[in-house]
């Protein structure tokens, strides 16, 4: 009987430490700088001298980059380790660079260790995992993102070298980025998903152009933002620039988006209990009507429905680990796009209820529920929408399942089968049941 919620001792020692290390030497840093400081930003030398100290524990506690096998510095983690570690670190937006797991970068040092050439990997991944520099992962474009069939970004060989041209939109952190990984079509006459290849483009190349930084929806206007909208004019390149071999690229992307929003929907989990902790205080401190919230039932129902639908969406969250820990493509692939839905449901019932009850407060940008709030809409869109996801888990459902042999009946219900199971009860059969 293997089925067990506990964590081991050992790693829950782990975890405890995480616990207090985050609370009490990571979430004062977004106290003071949480507008228009993007913590990832490697050219900003107050917030990366603020970090490294903090790093240097890190790598001490032997808990920097655990997604990474020991070969390349890190712990070689199964998923619900990283899970439970995540959990935790979604509770400041600082504390996935303090231990070496923000995205994209993780994404891309998993595709660079695995497909990378050994030159590949000492000029990328090696100052990448050591916190030196960041990445972009430029895939998404302004005309497509969920359908690579849109795609236009394009490129093709000249001589020993490679062209590529096109625009990509959203490529978060390429204006600070050292490098980006480039997905272009290569091969129009096929199928995008055997026609797209991948490309290891260092930022500063020729022909690499930023039209715009666009920021998120809570962000300033004034302020530029971290997500790049790229022109590549005619980026040359070298042979040795592909990542991978040529018209794998789908292959590549799917390798790292799996562990990726796992991670993203236990930081997800964390956002939440964030916005549940708060919905609770406030329901004990606030008095009005003649009582506190918290004796007041809708209240109440606020929290209860809001501790079901996490503890729900924590589990589901786990067992997706599990799946993809046992190493099974399918349960993975239907339990990864599951989370991917309901990370944005839940976020948007909870932060919602949370907002409500500290009225005008929670409305105003003076709380953590406003950044938790401007997080939804994103949620239900980034690394694949909400819809796009539906289908995934609908068809890995429908795998299980074939058509009835008569359209006109269910087939547990099928009349044939009503006829034998009078046959088999014949002698129990009286004028009372037998109608069936
Ligand atoms: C914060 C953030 C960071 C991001 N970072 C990166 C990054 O670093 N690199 C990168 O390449 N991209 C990045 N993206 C882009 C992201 O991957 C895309 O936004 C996503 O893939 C969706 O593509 P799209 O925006 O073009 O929407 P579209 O694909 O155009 O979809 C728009 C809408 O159409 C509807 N829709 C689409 N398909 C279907 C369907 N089959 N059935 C029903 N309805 C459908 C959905 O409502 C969907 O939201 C980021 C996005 C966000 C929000």
């Amino acid at each position: 009987m293997a089925w067990d919620f506990e964590t081991d001792a050992d790693f829950q020692r782990q975890l405890d430490w995480m616990d207090t290390f985050v609370r009490e030497e990571i979430e004062p840093i977004g106290l003071i700088w949480n507008k228009g400081t993007d913590p990832f930003d490697v050219r900003n030398p107050t917030t990366c001298a603020l970090i490294k100290p903090l790093q240097e524990e890190v790598r001490k506690r032997e808990l920097w980059a655990c997604h990474l096998t020991p070969d390349l510095g890190g712990q070689g983690y199964g998923q619900v380790k990283l899970a439970l570690m995540n959990e935790i670190l979604g509770r400041s937006q600082w504390a996935s660079r303090v231990f070496g797991t923000q995205a994209p970068d993780t994404g891309n040092a998993e595709i660079i260790a695995h497909y990378g050439t050994q030159a590949q990997k000492a000029r990328y991944l090696q100052p990448l995992l050591n916190g030196e520099i960041v990445s972009c992962y430029s895939m998404t474009e302004p005309q497509a993102g969920s359908d690579p069939a849109e795609f236009r970004c394009r490129a093709w060989r000249e001589g020993n070298d490679w062209v590529l041209d096109g625009e990509k939109y959203f490529s978060s952190h390429a204006d600070f980025a050292e490098f980006l990984i480039v997905m272009a079509i290569t091969d129009p006459d096929v199928p995008v998903h055997h026609g797209a290849t991948m490309f290891l483009v260092p930022r500063d190349t020729p022909g690499i152009e930023i039209l715009r930084n666009v920021g998120l929806m809570h962000e300033s206007l004034d302020e530029p933002g971290s997500h790049g909208w790229v022109r590549y004019n005619r980026v040359r390149l070298p042979a040795d620039a592909v990542l991978g071999e040529p018209g794998k690229a789908f292959e590549l992307a799917q390798k790292r988006l799996g562990g990726g929003r796992i991670h993203h929907a236990m930081r997800t989990v964390a956002y939440c209990k964030r916005a549940l902790d708060m919905l609770c205080e406030r329901a004990l401190s606030r008095h009005t009507q003649g009582s506190l919230l918290s004796e007041k039932q809708t209240v109440q129902n606020y929290i209860a429905d809001s501790f079901i639908q996490l503890e729900q969406f924590r589990l589901l969250v786990l067992y997706a680990a599990w799946w993809c820990d046992k190493g099974d493509r399918h349960k993975s692939r239907a339990y990864i796009s599951a989370v991917k839905v309901q990370a944005a449901e839940v976020l948007h019932d909870i932060v919602r209820r949370a907002v409500q009850v500290h009225g005008a407060l929670g409305c105003s940008n003076e709380t953590p529920l406003a950044g938790l709030w401007m997080a939804v809409p994103m949620m239900g869109v980034m690394d694949g929408p909400t819809e796009v996801h539906r289908v995934t888990v609908a068809k890995q459902v429908l795998r299980h399942y074939t058509a009835s042999p008569d359209p006109l009946w269910p087939s547990e219900w099928l009349p044939a089968k009503i006829d034998a199971a009078r046959r088999k009860f014949a002698d129990y059969l009286d004028d009372t049941v037998g109608n069936l």
